[in-house]
């Protein structure tokens, strides 16, 4: 037998071993070995057992060890890593790596981590200790009020003795046991999975919770649902159905979508075990959790992108919620979009998914309008909200202060002194955008990107939020010596100044990445706002979703334009969704909502197609002009993108790529090659960036191209001097 073996390389192929030595000849697929491979060592994945190898058998190396006797790639997510390997043309090696947890994929094996517990024995009595052994007397005490098991942590935590466990053993009246974590609750047998009543629906949301319901195997559905409209109530009300069958649900969600109140909320609702996939935890939580996702005992999941590689043993359901959020892509490396793999992943598990958004990607709505997906809607508030009232805010004659209008202040004015609370959207954070000579007119840019430093005043420097670079704010002009270098445009450090000086009686709390740096930071803030003391927010777009503010009246974005003229063709499309979630924030609960764009483009189409008639009639119109356009979702697009230290060497590889598959008819028909161009931004981080474009029709073709291109580029001369990367169905230029 040979074993041949996915290895997490750059290498576009698989490896051949023998079977270990001292092991088993065999093995399922989705099993780890580990193999020599060059000098070192490495974990690989066993993708399939063979007879023949293209290497003579005697060079082949026997793999060292197999690690699993059961597979820790599961036949569905096997068949996930290896299609989306194939699909985004990713090293197979690497896909599957990176669909494991952190430990696995060190060479822990999948276990969870047994624990030590102690235990009185049965039939111990504290009696049974002389008066005088006062502290084993206590120890005793302690175990016996722990009939489960206690560890020695906890007992010293308690108070209790650890090192005298031992001379209990030793008597007879203490034991130990191994144990390892379980998340079975108490009360979740049997079937009433719910804690807590569940709301009674709207006749919308009826209508979309049974068609989950009624969905039989495979059935994607798209729920779309203006802001406000109880979206989540239809995931709780299908999921419960899911749970009373016995079954998992995975909700995957975008990456500031998963809040504590985001888990709260599914953790009230269900007596069943809920995990929360995210960021905070350590590798090891990760590995359990993978674990109890295996095994079943975790009932309902809960994650960002990267939790579309859970496993489950019992499958029911999978929701993305959000659906169009730009976080489910994966922006390198691996460049998968989860809401993609999720689709591929319930038609493998042949149930219902459900993909929620109050402004669905173009790509999704357009599935649900030619009827590949089921399209349920969602049309009004929940409970007595009303839509928000929209207004275009014309400033084209006005004196901005720090971006503030007067007729915004005035109407802030107003809806404080009505004690309700405004939330003001930017998404640019830090003082300024630009520092600026008032002499002649430079700008302080980055060194090391074709970008202006941003200034920040808390605390002061100067940071390119590209590469990342810091310095210290400059006293004079590098250009002309001048020392009037001003600041040019607001972040939301300015805003928030300029805030405190018009409304000193009135909090101002700020939610940017630099605020809530600190932990808590965010919850602190959240926690002010939800009091419901009158208040001002203003923020970047972390406050632009998910948040449920009830006293919040006023939602203003204070530069509508940003986005409008953007050269990406998906600009317009960003730009509204990000303008709806942001007022979605206005008016939830009673009180109603209004919501003030201010722009420089009154009578910008798009914009008021979007806040007349709504984002289903902007989005339709916009599906015309990318239909006219041939572009995505009527094509199909593949990005190469290329890098290297010096200018024009990434744009000249990139060309004689083109050259070759041109002169090899390597494209299908009808296919186009746009560029090669420098990218936007051409430098960055201090490295000089082109792309090439390759647009189809269809898909299968344009995939087997790349193929081709990829042992083009591999064997091209000056692969060594500049880095390429794909990117399949990319989502930015
Ligand atoms: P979405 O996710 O669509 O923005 P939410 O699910 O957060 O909306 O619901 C918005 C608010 O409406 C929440 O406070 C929720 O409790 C409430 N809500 C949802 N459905 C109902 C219902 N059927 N009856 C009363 N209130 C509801
Ligand atoms: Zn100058
Ligand atoms: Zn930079």
């Amino acid at each position: 037998m040979i074993f041949r073996v996915a290895i997490p390389t750059p290498l576009y192929r698989l490896f051949d071993y023998r079977p270990p030595i001292y092991g088993p000849e065999t093995a399922e697929p989705g099993c780890r070995v580990r193999v020599p491979f060059g000098r070192r060592e490495v974990i690989g994945v066993l993708v399939s057992l063979e007879t023949e190898s293209d290497f003579p058998l005697d060079k082949l190396k026997p793999a060292l060890e197999l690690l699993d006797t059961e597979p820790v790639l599961t036949a569905d997510l096997f068949r996930l890593t290896s299609w989306a390997a194939h699909y985004y043309q990713h090293p197979i090696g690497d896909a599957m790596q990176q669909a494991l947890p952190v430990l696995l994929r060190q060479g822990q094996p999948a276990r969870f981590q047994h624990q030590t517990l102690w235990q009185a024995a049965a039939d111990a009595a504290v009696d049974q200790l002389s008066t005088r052994a006062e502290r084993q007397r206590e120890l005793l005490s302690l175990l016996l009020e722990h009939p489960q098991g206690i560890s020695t942590d906890a007992l010293r935590a308690e108070g209790g003795n650890p090192t005298l466990l031992k001379t209990l053993a030793d008597k007879g009246l203490a034991e130990s046991f191994e144990h390892h974590p379980v998340l079975t609750h108490s009360d979740d047998r049997g079937a009433d999975v719910l804690r807590e009543a569940p709301l009674t629906l709207h006749d919308e949301q009826l209508a979309a919770v049974e068609a989950v319901n009624q969905a039989q195997g495979f059935t994607p559905i798209l729920l779309e649902g203006v802001t406000g409209s109880g979206k989540t109530e239809v995931y709780l009300q299908a999921i419960q159905r899911c749970l009373e069958e016995s079954k998992q649900a995975l909700v995957l969600v975008p990456e500031i979508g998963l809040t504590p109140q985001t888990i709260a909320r599914f953790k009230a609702r269900f007596r069943v075990p809920v995990l929360a996939l995210h960021s905070g935890m350590t590798d090891r939580q990760r590995l359990d959790a993978w674990l109890w996702a295996r095994e079943g005992s975790a009932r309902i999941l809960i994650g960002t992108r990267s939790a579309i590689f859970t496993p489950l043993k019992t499958p029911g359901l999978i929701i993305v919620d959000e659906e169009h959020d730009g976080s489910f892509k994966q922006q390198d490396g691996f460049r998968y979009h989860a809401r993609d793999l999720a689709i591929f992943r319930a038609r493998e598990h042949d149930i219902p998914i459900l993909l929620g958004s109050a402004t669905p990607s173009l790509e999704t709505l357009h599935n649900a309008l030619s009827g590949r997906f089921q399209h349920l809607r969602l049309t009004r508030r929940a409970g007595n909200a009303k839509p928000p009232k929209f207004e275009l805010l014309d400033i084209r004659q006005q004196t901005l202060d720090a971006g503030l209008s007067p007729p915004l202040l005035k109407r802030i004015h107003e809806h404080l002194a009505r004690d309700t609370q405004v939330l003001l959207f930017l998404n640019r954070r830090g003082f300024s955008p630009a520092l600026v000579c008032h002499d002649c007119g430079t700008p302080v840019d980055c060194t090391r990107c074709d970008a202006r430093m941003t200034l920040h005043r808390q605390p002061p420097h100067l940071h390119c939020h590209h590469c990342d670079r810091q310095t210290p704010i400059p006293r004079h002009c590098a250009q002309c010596g001048s020392g009037q270098l001003r600041p040019a445009g607001s972040g939301t450090e300015r805003v928030e100044d300029r805030l405190a000086v018009h409304f000193p009686d009135t909090p101002i709390l700020r939610v940017d990445r630099d605020s809530t740096q600190r932990k808590h930071a965010l919850e602190r803030i959240m926690e002010q706002v939800h009091q419901g003391e009158p208040c001002i927010l203003v923020g970047t777009q972390m406050l632009a979703k998910g948040h449920h503010f009830p006293r919040v009246t006023l939602v203003a974005i204070l530069d509508a334009d940003a986005g409008l003229f953007s050269a990406d063709f998906r600009g317009m499309e960003k730009t509204a969704q990000l303008i709806l979630q942001v007022a979605g924030r206005a008016g939830r609960a009673d009180l109603p909502g209004e919501v003030v764009l201010q722009t420089f483009n009154a009578d910008h189409p798009m914009l008021n197609t979007l806040v007349h008639a709504g984002y289903d009639a902007f989005a339709r119109e916009e599906l015309q002009l990318r239909r006219g356009g041939h572009l995505p979702p009527f094509a199909h697009h593949c990005l190469i993108r290329a890098e290297a230290t010096r200018q024009g060497l990434a744009e000249n590889f990139l060309l004689s790529l083109r050259e070759l598959a041109q002169q090899q008819q390597l494209l299908p028909q009808g296919a186009q090659c746009i560029g090669p161009f420098p990218s936007l931004m051409e430098k960055r981080a201090g490295l000089f960036r082109a792309q090439l474009l390759l647009q189809a029709g269809q898909r299968k073709p344009l995939h087997q191209a790349l193929a081709v291109l990829i042992g083009l580029m591999q064997a091209h001369p000056e692969a060594r001097r500049v880095r390429w990367t794909l990117d399949v169905d990319p989502i930015d230029s």
